[in-house]
């Protein structure tokens, strides 16, 4: 299946909670969850009138909100899940640290963009070096020791002022360090489970893949 291109306030209404897919804008605008809290669609609003959800109909939700926060189509997913299951340890704990060690998710924990869809951008675009490379390849994995950059035009783009502005005032994951009047950054070490700070049950998406 292609990528979704639609109104992304759609998804987080489908999953009925927040994935800020917007960024700052997420911040800043009002919440369409918060304005209309049902499902899209002619039966949204008959959503809670259902029964009580199945085993594969948590399992279901909890694939999809992982793979919409992480801007994956079903088939990446889908591959990314058949190779980690090959790596030693927790099946789960590998899939989240396999999607947080893409080079798109990398360059937005960095702060070079205020949303993953805005770094899969900048990586497309080729404004963004592995170790002095340039890499433009989204689903690149990068590993502990890797230095991530921007281009010296590139780090004057408005977005990424801005982002790397409202990124000074937050605060970043534990794994990663970045110079931000430089935008530059390095991961120091493979994130962890508990390093993640991304709420969601990927046992079930293991239980829904293991079927
Ligand atoms: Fe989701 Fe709200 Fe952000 Fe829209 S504004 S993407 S509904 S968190």
């Amino acid at each position: 299946m292609a990528r979704y291109t639609g109104p992304v306030c759609k998804l987080c209404r489908r999953e009925g909670t927040k994935l800020f897919l917007k960024g700052t804008r997420c911040l800043t605008e009002k919440c369409a969850i918060e304005r209309r809290a049902y499902a899209p669609g002619q039966h949204g609003q008959s959503t809670g009138r259902r029964r009580k959800a199945s085993e594969y109909a948590k399992q279901l939700r909890e694939k999809q909100k992982v793979k919409r926060i992480y801007g994956l189509s079903e088939r990446q997913f889908r591959n990314l899940f058949d190779r980690v299951l090959k790596e030693p340890g927790i099946t789960g704990e590998a899939l989240l640290v396999a999607l947080e060690t893409r080079l798109d998710n990398i360059v937005y924990r960095m702060g070079f963009a205020t949303s993953r869809r805005q770094a899969r951008q900048l990586v497309r675009h080729r404004h963004v070096h592995v170790n002095g490379r340039v890499v433009d390849v989204p689903s690149y994995r990068i590993r502990a020791g890797d230095e991530v950059k921007l281009g010296d035009a590139s780090r004057e783009l408005v977005p990424v002022r801005l982002a790397l502005e409202h990124f000074a005032r937050g605060q970043p994951v534990t794994w990663i360090q970045v110079d931000t009047d430089k935008a530059v950054g390095r991961m120091v070490e493979r994130p962890t489970r508990d390093t993640i700070p991304i709420a969601a049950q990927e046992q079930l998406i293991v239980e829904l893949y293991s079927k």
